[in-house]
């Protein structure tokens, strides 16, 4: 039944009709809409990949989305990062905060929830817990693996997606059923090996590429057609005009996440509390505990020190070559350099460890 006006009950719910040229689509239609409709999908991260991935699937009609991010607009952000704009900038407002004003005016049907949190061993089963399905909007391998294990564990459903330059990698990773990302990549490139957005640039097209194939995959297992579910792993190069795929291998009985069930990132052993960010001459330093990080009083402290902005969510310090963020929850972007101990020297010198 599809119109705006009717009670919706169990068994026969009301498709708004805004999703119409969806349910005409064959593969989906009626059924698979009110699958969507009821799905809950979280995004790890919100950046090139997920502003994209965030805007189709909550155009879509997904019931619950959550958007979790840790970063902030910046301007060169712009570029390819397609739900933001330049009052973001200005404002220094968090990504998942920005992502959840805009798609709320897309879609008010939808409920999505922007969560300004960093995705760890210490948050993660609070942040994914209870979602049928995750989808990869992030930039770095420790989240990967994280999310990985998580995934395997809780035997939920995600999509991998990774873009730099002009190239991009996307499988979809059902626990138990395909490979899982440790099957097909065993451990990350050493850092300085691959290039990254940093290195290379990237450019919007394989951004909006790989993303709308990843949400393809997503719609495919929330509408419950996993016969057509990828199960290939898909690569394109859209300057050098490739588009290759690769059979996902079979999942490996040897394999440490999926076959021997041992789940190093989640429980914690593995996994940097500092990190080099991709695309940015910048450190992430973070808390395995967290805590909570009195900004007002933070920033009387650094006043004096340098220039200083602040809003509700973060405090900004630029103090010699080096721009501090920092978060309430103690977490903190240092700009300025790539040198782990540098950025967490500073922080320990500013923020204090
Ligand atoms: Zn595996």
């Amino acid at each position: 039944m599809i119109n705006d006006n009717g009670e919706s009950t169990a068994e026969r719910p009301v498709i708004p009709s805004r999703y119409s040229r969806q349910i005409l689509f064959d593969g989906i239609g009626e059924e698979g809409q009110a699958r969507i409709i009821a799905a809950r999908v979280a995004l790890v991260g919100c950046g090139a990949l997920g502003t994209v991935q965030a805007s189709l699937l909550a155009r879509a009609g997904v019931g619950m989305l959550r958007i979790i991010d840790r970063d902030f607009v910046e301007e060169s952000n712009l570029q390819r990062q397609i739900l933001f704009d330049e009052d973001d900038v200005r404002h220094l407002v968090p990504k998942a905060v920005a992502a959840e004003k805009k798609l709320r005016a897309a879609n008010s049907r939808v409920r999505v929830e922007g969560l300004v949190e960093d995705v760890n061993a210490s948050t993660i089963t609070r942040l994914l817990d209870g979602f049928d399905l995750i989808v990869d909007g992030s930039d770095n391998f420790d989240v990967r693996y994280l999310v990985n294990d998580y995934a395997v564990k809780t035997g939920t459903p995600w999509v991998y997606g990774a873009c730099v330059g002009s190239y991009g990698l996307t499988f979809p990773i059902l626990p138990g059923e395909t490979a899982c990302l440790q099957c097909v990549f065993e451990s990350a490139p050493p850092a300085g090996f691959a290039p990254t957005c940093d290195t290379a640039g990237v450019i919007g097209p394989i951004v909006g590429t790989i993303a709308s194939f990843q949400v393809a995959e997503a719609l495919k297992i929330l509408a419950g057609r996993r016969d057509k579910i990828s199960r290939r792993i898909t690569a394109l190069d859209l300057w050098d005009n490739r588009r290759e795929g690769f059979d996902l291998p079979p999942r490996n009985p040897n394999c440490h996440c999926c076959g021997r069930r041992q789940f190093d990132y989640l429980d914690g052993t593995l996994g940097a509390d500092a990190t080099t960010l991709c695309g940015r001459n910048s450190v992430q330093i973070r808390r395995r505990d967290e805590t909570h990080v009195d900004l007002d009083a933070l920033a009387q402290r650094l006043a004096q020190l340098g220039i200083l902005e602040k809003n509700r969510f973060l405090l900004r310090a630029r103090i010699d070559d080096y721009q501090l963020t920092i978060f309430a929850n103690g977490r903190a972007i240092i700009s300025g350099t790539y040198d782990l101990a540098v950025a967490k020297s500073l922080y320990s010198r500013y923020v204090g460890a």
